[in-house]
């Protein structure tokens, strides 16, 4: 990797009080607690971010372009948000300070050598981040350097200010409430949080002015780098995804949407079209609400302002307000679960012998399932790294519960690489849910890869866009092209098994299959209250299999008696 080298115009000796803003997530000025700290009375602040090689290392052996665990598409959005961060602070004095490497390290030498006295940024749930605080404080406590957190400053150590921001909720007061477990269903979660206090309490002052930037002495300050001076090819144009990353494009987006009263009066979901192309049907803000572009409480309060001023609105939790509040929820359940992100150890989560068939899974991940509404989603993700709720919904019911029985988790990594919203507590919490794993267990209600994209889009639009192959396809055919008589295949210039491939299973089948594997599953759990071993679930998966044999020469029998 090569980085483009930074140098301050007039570096000052920073003799006074110095703070140090991590920013992380919450790559934002507006309603920003950590920063608004960091620059209070501070003759110098440092405004850093480290690119952390764990999320930015390019991988060559990535099934598709980008680092082991983000998609390029994501990189591109972080990096712009990162450009957009920098401009901002430049209006107001200040400017980002971008370094590379392990982010405990860099910062515990950043902090020695700036003679740092306040250390500031947002406090994040998701277990990377807490094992990384912790890798900072174990580097303060060997360096005997004395900790104290905000309001208890001592005059020889370093203040650290970690406040709860990226979230209307803290977590941690919900689960105390709730006598030290999360609440796990929405309802009973709404009405233990209550109105959040902070939420409604009023955002962050406007920053007008931050303190500038002290010497960086020898510390390898780079400029934000662009995705080759990461070591990565740049992608054609189709490839990219429509949304641009940064702060002014998340306001910009946010105010555009509410600016239309009567559709955030009305908002209700899960209605809204998941095919929808030219103005996708829900805000597109996850992306600026997961790296923190977009304040969650200023968003709260933008759209309670919208509800004061209407007759009638929706309400939770199918209401936009309720969005937040199912992200609130989700964070709580990640928060105070060990082992969320697995089947194994997880409390919540049903104990399923889910299919190790990876085959199954290229195919899902690859677009090439022969069902075109399923495929074109999967390019959608792909190429947009972001596709509606409904969307995702399918998707995932399909690869796990709904036809191919292929494990959540295996799902799970290929979202969490692939979306540019992607997010720890919210995927994982997804998954769960739309496997009957958790949260929902109506296991037969299985959404048909056929008929549900044709009730919002019969001509099959957003098949032909995203699945050019089968953009002549007839509008009969093109949910099932594998019943297009030959003479119609030629005709659209793409013939099933060839130019697109045929179903990797028969629909009805494999979900009257699924449905039996959750029932008898969902039975092993109660017997067994949860405490399933491994051995169980094998044995239950061979059962499956034993049974299977014994059907198909069943039908084969009752074929030759025929
Ligand atoms: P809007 O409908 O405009 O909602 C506004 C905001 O509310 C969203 O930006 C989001 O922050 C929040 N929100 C909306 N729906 C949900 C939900 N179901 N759970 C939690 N928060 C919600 N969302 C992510 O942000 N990151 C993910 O990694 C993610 N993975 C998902 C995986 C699966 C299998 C499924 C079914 C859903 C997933 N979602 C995820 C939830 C949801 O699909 C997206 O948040 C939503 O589609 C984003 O579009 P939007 O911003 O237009 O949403």
């Amino acid at each position: 990797m090569r980085f483009p080298v930074f140098s301050l115009p007039n570096p000052t000796m920073a003799s006074g009080s110095s703070s140090l803003m991590w920013f992380r997530k919450g790559l934002r000025i507006h309603d920003n607690p950590a920063l608004e700290y960091a620059a209070r009375g501070s003759d110098y602040l440092y405004p850093v971010f480290v690119i952390d090689p764990y999320y930015m290392e390019p991988d060559p052996n990535a099934f598709s372009s980008g680092s082991r665990r983000a998609g390029l598409n994501r990189i591109r959005f972080l990096l712009e948000s990162l450009v957009d961060l920098d401009l901002n602070l430049q209006k107001l004095g200040s400017r980002l300070l971008v370094l590379n490497g392990e982010p405990s390290e860099v910062l515990f030498r950043c902090l020695k050598e700036w003679n740092i006295k306040k250390l500031c940024f947002e406090f994040d749930t998701e277990p990377y981040y807490q094992a990384l605080d912790n890798k900072v404080k174990y580097l303060f406590i060997r360096e005997r350097v004395t900790i104290s957190s905000y309001r208890n400053t001592t005059a020889a150590g370093i203040e650290i200010f970690s406040p709860v921001s990226h979230t209307l909720f803290n977590p941690a007061d919900i689960i105390q409430k709730n006598g030290g477990r999360p609440p796990l269903s929405y309802q009973s979660f709404v009405k233990l949080a209550g109105e959040p206090s902070w939420a409604s309490s009023p955002i962050s002052t406007e920053l007008t002015s931050l303190p500038p930037v002290g010497s960086v002495g020898s510390c390898p300050i780079s400029e934000v780098p662009t995705i080759e001076n990461l070591g990565y090819e740049d992608t054609e144009e189709d490839d990219r995804t429509p949304f641009k990353g940064g702060e002014s494009e998340a306001l910009r987006r946010m105010r555009e949407s509410i600016a239309n009263k009567e559709w955030v009066a009305n908002f209700e979901k899960p209605k809204g079209d998941p095919s929808s192309l030219v103005k996708p049907a829900t805000t597109v803000l996850s992306p600026y609400l997961k790296f923190g572009c977009l304040s969650s409480r200023y968003f709260y309060q933008c759209i309670q302002e919208v509800q004061r001023n209407v007759k009638r609105h929706t309400s939770p939790p199918v209401s936009l307000l309720g969005q937040l509040l199912w992200r609130d929820f989700f964070y709580t359940v990640a928060f105070g679960t060990p082992n969320f992100d697995q089947m194994k150890d997880n409390r919540i989560c049903k104990q399923i012998p889910w299919k190790n068939d990876d085959e199954l899974l290229r195919a899902w991940r690859d677009a090439r399932t022969g069902f075109p509404w399923i495929d074109a989603i999967m390019v959608q993700l792909q190429t947009w790294g972001w596709m509606h709720h409904l969307a995702r919904h399918c998707v995932a019911c399909f690869l796990t519960r709904g036809d191919l029985f292929v494990h959540w988790e295996k799902g799970r990594d290929v979202f969490e690489r692939l979306l540019i919203d992607s997010d720890w507590s919210i995927n994982n919490a997804n998954w769960l849910w739309l496997s009957c794993s958790s949260f929902f267990y109506q296991y037969n209600r299985i959404y048909s890869p056929i008929s549900f994209g044709k009730k919002y889009d019969p001509n099959g639009n957003f098949i032909r866009h995203f699945l050019p192959i089968l953009k002549d396809m007839p509008k009969e055919y093109i949910y099932e092209p594998w019943t297009a008589p030959l003479s119609i295949q030629v005709k659209a210039k793409c013939i099933i098994g060839k130019d697109y491939p045929k179903p990797v299973v028969d629909h009805d089948l494999a979900s009257k299959e699924c449905k039996q594997i959750l029932y008898e599953a969902y039975q092993l759990n109660k017997r067994l209250n949860g405490k399933v071993t491994e051995e169980d679930l094998k044995s239950l998966g061979r059962k499956q299999e034993e049974d299977k044999k014994q059907e198909q020469k069943s039908k084969r029998l009752k074929q030759t008696l025929i």
